[in-house]
């Protein structure tokens, strides 16, 4: 890998994206912690160095946060008048969606066509939000007394947002415009493998009239970075997307505060083609539910259950089709399977497979590395399936975050449904058939946050996205997406002429007649 900071190719100037600075409590600074490489995975060359925050950083962020939403009256605000800003935030984003594109395919490797849609969906969230808090409601609740009672909710404070590196733009916009619109701070702490899309966010919500204060991005490890801001006692909730093993033990880092927490995390989701499921769909669907963003997602279907009376014909279509599909560098528009994150994270991945294969399993297709010479310094992997194991084997328990699925028979619904829900996680599924009775039989009986039915690998902004089991903890999006962020308080507002009766008598004893304050 060369340790030259490459010059910036391509349709869009970057440079001045990246900068040297952090974004510390309204203020663009140097870091004062360790310096963060950037690396392009189409090509391996450094395009980009960055020192990240500091622990110290997180104190100052976390109290300017604390005090911004107060002084700046971003708390106090009325929802529309939030909502008026989030808007502003949402234009600012879609009138750069190129250059947001530009820099996330420079950071991620993801294709263009990718990221160019997250960067449209980003925008698409603050909208939304925008739109749903102004109809948020305060609840008057069944009268059970001489009084009004009235739900209302009110924000939790300053939030953490820790993400991960596989969809920047889009699972910040999915964190930050829900905590800001309950009428939070937020201080996020995005990936060291691809920090740039965040720091980018941050400069377009600061022109667009965030107040200064309310968002800081701190770049850094998330061992020291990340840990400190979740631990901090002023830090009211944690939202975070990640691995498993991170999600679960940041969960006991925020339960010593009594902290709530949403927890979106890995998966192992099974896809499934019942013998009566239109063929040219099923493929196409299962192709882009695991091979799209290079399989890095986390609601990757890489378990391909396949009825057993059509398995040797959907598995001879489904490699050849793979065989078809285009790898390439993120910046050519006819690049489907573009690089994964690092080479490091590539040779994880090429271990995962070797390692099923010394178990027993057999590559139909891929399975290496590609050839062509003008991809050897990039962290390619060739998009792969793999046969002959069954579901207990590693390859399908464990979360592989590459291009890597399995393909495995079922014979029935109730063998399927036993082999689909075999599994730790429970974060996605998809069902491809044309029995609309088994469409509710089967949705309903998976063990999943989301059910696809002849589709796969859609995002509703509108619509919750939960995982259960070891895939997460609450839920994103929707409206219950902001209510997550708002803490509920209850107000008994009395409309009764008497006093409470238990102290009635006494009460009126001493406050219908003058007081002797001699005596007190
Ligand atoms: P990761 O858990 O290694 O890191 C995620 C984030 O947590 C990073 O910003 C990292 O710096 C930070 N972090 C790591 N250790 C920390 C600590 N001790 N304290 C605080 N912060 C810490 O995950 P990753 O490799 O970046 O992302 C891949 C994982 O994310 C996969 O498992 C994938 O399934 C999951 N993911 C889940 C969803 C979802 O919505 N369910 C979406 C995307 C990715």
């Amino acid at each position: 890998m060369s340790t030259e900071i490459a010059p910036l190719t391509g349709e869009a100037t970057l440079a001045h994206l990246l900068r040297d600075e952090v974004f510390v409590a309204g203020d663009w600074r140097t870091g004062a912690g360790d310096v963060i490489e950037s690396v392009d995975p189409a090509n391996g060359r450094v395009f980009a160095r960055i020192h990240g925050a500091t622990v110290d950083d997180v104190d100052e962020a976390v109290a300017a946060g604390e005090r911004a939403a107060v002084e700046s009256g971003w708390r106090a605000m009325a929802p529309h008048e939030r909502a008026a800003v989030l808007r502003r935030i949402g234009e600012a984003i879609e009138r750069r969606t190129d250059e947001v594109s530009a820099l996330q395919t420079l950071d991620t490797g993801k294709t263009r066509g990718e990221t160019s849609a997250l960067a449209r969906s980003a925008a698409g969230t603050f909208y939304y939000t925008a739109s749903a808090l102004e109809t948020l409601e305060d609840q008057v609740t069944p009268r059970r007394g001489p009084y009004v009672t009235v739900a209302t909710w009110e924000p939790v404070g300053v939030v953490a947002s820790i993400t991960p590196w596989n969809s920047p733009i889009a699972s910040d916009a999915q964190k930050i415009a829900p905590a800001l619109a309950a009428g939070n701070a937020v201080v996020a702490k995005p990936p060291v493998w691809a920090p740039w899309v965040t720091l980018l966010l941050a400069r377009i919500a600061e022109e667009a009239g965030l107040p200064a204060g309310l968002l800081s991005v701190l770049p850094g490890p998330g061992r020291t970075v990340g840990e400190a801001l979740v631990a901090h006692p002023d830090v009211g909730k944690l939202t975070f997307t990640g691995g498993t093993s991170t999600g679960r033990h940041l969960a006991h880092v925020a339960a010593d505060k009594l902290m709530p927490t949403t927890l979106e995390l890995g998966g192992k989701s099974p896809t499934i083609v019942f013998e009566d499921a239109d063929l040219t769909r099923a493929v196409a669907g299962i192709l882009f539910g695991i091979f799209s963003s290079s399989g890095q997602s986390c609601i990757a279907g890489s378990r391909i259950f396949i009825q057993r009376s059509i398995f040797e014909d959907v598995v001879a279509r489904l490699v050849e089709a793979t065989r078809r599909l285009r790898v390439g560098p993120g910046t050519d528009p006819r690049t489907q399977v573009a690089p994964l994150i690092t080479s490091s994270h590539r040779d994880q991945v090429a271990a995962m497979v070797d390692a099923a294969v010394a178990d027993g399993a057999r590559v139909l297709v891929g399975g290496e590395v590609p050839q062509d010479p003008a991809l050897a310094d990039g962290a390619y992997y060739l998009p792969t399936l793999l046969g002959g194991v069954d579901n207990s084997a590693p390859i399908c328990r464990e979360e592989v975050f590459g291009p890597v699925a399995v393909v495995l028979p079922f014979t029935d619904e109730e063998d399927l449904i036993a082999q689909a829900n075999d599994s730790e996680y429970g974060l996605a599924s998809g069902v491809w058939t044309s029995d609309y009775r088994r469409i509710h039989r089967i949705a309903r009986a998976l063990v999943a946050g989301t059910v696809y039915v002849n589709t796969y690998k859609q995002f509703s902004i509108s619509t919750p996205f939960a995982g259960v089991r070891d895939s997460g903890l609450g839920v994103e999006k929707g409206r219950e997406g902001i209510r997550s962020y708002m803490r509920q308080k209850s107000i008994y507002v009395d409309l009764g002429e008497e006093p409470l009766p238990w102290a009635a008598e006494q009460a009126r004893a001493v406050c219908q007649q003058p007081v002797n304050t001699t005596q007190a």
